[in-house]
């Protein structure tokens, strides 16, 4: 058992983390899902102040400038950022902080916060991770080059992170991931 207060996971989009998440949110009642700031548009299906929170970029920037952010980042072509105020109502209830970001947002956090832990959620093969991207979005999304660049890009990083997964067979990996998470959490 560890006091384990932030768990990070990253993963090209496409590599399945949202399904890690729902599970370990529904098997560990402990970790509070961090909803995170975005200026990019809704997908379909998405909704506001549940996935994201979908803001102007004018409404972003002031956002950065009030400090209202403990981490943001450029991710693709829009901006992601975590509030200090969802973080700091996580603690405050003694939940411990699980949140989906990109590489960039993983390194910022661990160095305000070393004790945090990391993990990366690998696809199988780019060639996979592209099927994925556009089963997921049936029209292709407009920034798919983008994101495939940005995951091999990712993928060269995964070694910097405490724990690693492939995402080859969802329960196996999945499996993988609950073991880790009962080695790290209080109160489970
Ligand atoms: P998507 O647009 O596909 O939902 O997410 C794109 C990327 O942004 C994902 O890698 C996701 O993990 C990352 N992301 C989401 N919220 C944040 C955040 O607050 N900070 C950072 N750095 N990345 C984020």
């Amino acid at each position: 058992m560890n006091d384990a207060r932030m768990i990070l996971i990253a993963a090209p989009s496409g590599a399945g983390k949202n399904s890690f998440m729902e599970r370990a949110l529904a098997e560990f009642p402990v970790l509070k899902d961090i909803v995170t700031y975005t200026t990019r548009k809704m997908r379909t299906g998405e909704v506001d102040g549940e996935h994201y929170h979908f803001i102007s970029k004018t409404d972003f920037q002031e956002k950065i400038d009030q400090g209202f952010f403990a981490e943001w980042s450029p991710v693709h072509d829009s901006l992601y950022g975590t509030s200090h105020q969802s973080l700091e109502a996580a603690w405050a209830e003694g939940r411990v902080a699980i949140m989906d970001i990109d590489v960039q947002g993983v390194e910022k956090f661990m160095k305000i916060y070393p004790d945090g832990i990391s993990v990366f959620i690998l696809p199988p093969s780019i060639e996979e991770l592209k099927k994925r991207i556009l089963a997921r979005d049936k029209k292709a999304p407009e920034n798919l080059q983008l994101r495939l660049q940005n995951a091999e890009k990712e993928i060269q990083l995964a070694h910097t992170f405490d724990y690693q997964l492939v995402n080859d067979d969802f329960e196996k990996s999945y499996q993988g991931f609950k073991k880790i998470l009962e080695e790290l959490l209080p109160f489970e």
